[in-house]
């Protein structure tokens, strides 16, 4: 390591780095630590996921300097409609009675005219922040793996598996759901496996999206249809292992009438662009958010069902307050990983993520079961949700992520 660090963070995704940008920007010296390195994360066949970004996490980029980068590759969401439904393309004509429909222009008066969200290809935002995190001159230690760490009254030795040692007054655990971090410092998990799989495609359309995203409750479970720039959309659709595992390498025809059987035609033809990829969906939820000299980020602090779209927001929240929690502290004279300091980000962040995530899962539970009572429970919701305009609002302003005690990023202003 070349120079001395403040912070170690475990982990460059797109949370870590996210982090390591804010932190840089406001005098601190991040080191980021990963097995990949940035040009491998940006290959065409490592992640090929959209992410349906918050409107207030979009701003911590934005106020980041990563407008010029993110823009052109960010889809807004004017609509999202979502379907209980048996067939796909019905919603198009809401001729079914258990639907539901947000629409940013509901919500413009206090969004300042901001979409529900913006959807944007992962490989999109890692290449802007891959580009912004070495214009900042920020190190990588890259390929390197973190394999253990032991955390003394004042600092944080963190050993990689060639061998190196590390050390800094705090480490940020930040490596995604298997962190070593997480389990260095004792911090257990709960959490469930859904016994579901997230099949994920991308998909040109023959007509317009306009902007609506689409979410079907199917027999077999979930369906999106997420609208990206160019008229295509990004595909995330829920299956057993051993289906999604045949839909990965089916094919190509046997992929596409599989694909249109539940599709339907109401975007007219649709033709697969690039690989097919499989997620297998899990909660998991670490006990705690912090220990000493440690902070848990991203998904190593909270893994949920992509369902809703709220993983990555989560994470990204979560980086808009630790950053300013250390931030402050340093400005104070404050020593960055005491227990004081680390309290106020776990006091901040704990209510929000153990809710969220027990929503998505409550939520899960509900929207992918056939259960007929269930459904006809469920559809009878939607639709009181649907005729009552505050309801519609309370979800979308959710949904934005601009509720409630907003760290000074996601309200768009500098660090
Ligand atoms: C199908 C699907 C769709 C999704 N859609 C959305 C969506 O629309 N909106 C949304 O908000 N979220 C969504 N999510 C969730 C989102 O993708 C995750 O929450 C997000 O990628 C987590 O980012 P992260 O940086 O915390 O972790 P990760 O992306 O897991 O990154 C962890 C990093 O740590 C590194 N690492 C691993 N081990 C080590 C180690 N030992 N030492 C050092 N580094 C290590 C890895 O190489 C990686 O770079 C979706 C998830 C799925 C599965």
């Amino acid at each position: 390591m070349s120079a001395k660090a403040d912070v170690i963070i475990a982990g460059a995704g797109m949370a870590g780095a996210t982090l390591a940008l804010s932190l840089s920007r406001a005098g601190l010296t991040p080191v980021l630590v990963d097995p990949v390195v940035f040009d491998d994360q940006l290959a065409p066949t490592f992640d090929g996921r959209a992410s349906a970004i918050a409107y207030a996490a979009y701003r911590q980029w934005r106020a980041l300097g990563l407008a010029e980068a993110l823009d052109p590759h960010a889809q807004r969401i004017e609509q999202i409609l979502v379907t209980d439904s048996t067939a796909p393309g019905a919603a198009a004509g809401a001729q079914l009675p258990f639907f539901l429909r947000f629409d940013s222009a509901e919500i413009a008066d206090r969004s300042d005219g901001e979409p529900l969200g913006y959807l944007l290809e992962n490989r999109r935002t890692r290449a802007a922040l891959a580009a912004a995190v070495k214009a900042a001159g920020i190190e990588v230690v890259a390929p390197a793996r973190v394999a253990g760490a032991v955390f003394g009254p004042r600092s944080a030795d963190v050993s990689l598996a060639d061998g190196r040692v590390l050390s800094a007054p705090l480490v940020v655990g930040a490596e995604g759901r298997g962190s070593v971090i997480r389990s260095e410092a004792g911090i257990g998990v709960i959490g469930w496996d859904y016994r579901h799989t997230g099949v994920v495609a991308t998909v040109r359309l023959e007509r317009p999206h306009e902007g609506v995203a689409h979410e079907y409750f199917l027999p077999s479970g979930p369906f999106a249809i997420l609208p990206l720039t160019d008229n295509r959309a990004s595909l995330v659709w829920t299956e057993s292992p051993a289906r999604a595992a045949a839909l990965k390498t089916a094919r190509p025809e046997m992929f596409q009438a599989h694909l249109e059987r539940r599709f339907g035609e109401f975007l007219g033809a649709v033709a697969v662009e690039g690989p097919i990829f499989t997620y297998p969906l899990s909660l998991q939820l670490a006990e705690r958010l912090t220990a000493p000299r440690v902070a848990l980020l991203g998904d190593a602090a909270h893994g949920v069902h992509p369902i809703a779209g709220q993983g990555l927001n989560l994470g990204l929240k979560g980086a808009a307050a630790l950053a300013q929690v250390l931030v402050d502290a340093m400005r104070q004279g404050e020593d960055i990983g005491s227990a004081a300091v680390l309290e106020r980000y776990a006091a901040w962040r704990r209510f929000d993520t153990v809710m969220l995530s027990a929503g998505m899962d409550a939520f899960v539970r509900l929207f992918s079961n056939d259960n007929p009572l269930l459904r006809v429970a469920r559809g009878a919701g939607m639709a009181v949700v649907n005729r009552i305009g505050p309801a519609r609002r309370f979800f979308m302003h959710e949904a934005g992520g601009a509720v409630g005690d907003l760290p000074r990023l996601l309200r768009g202003e500098a660090l």
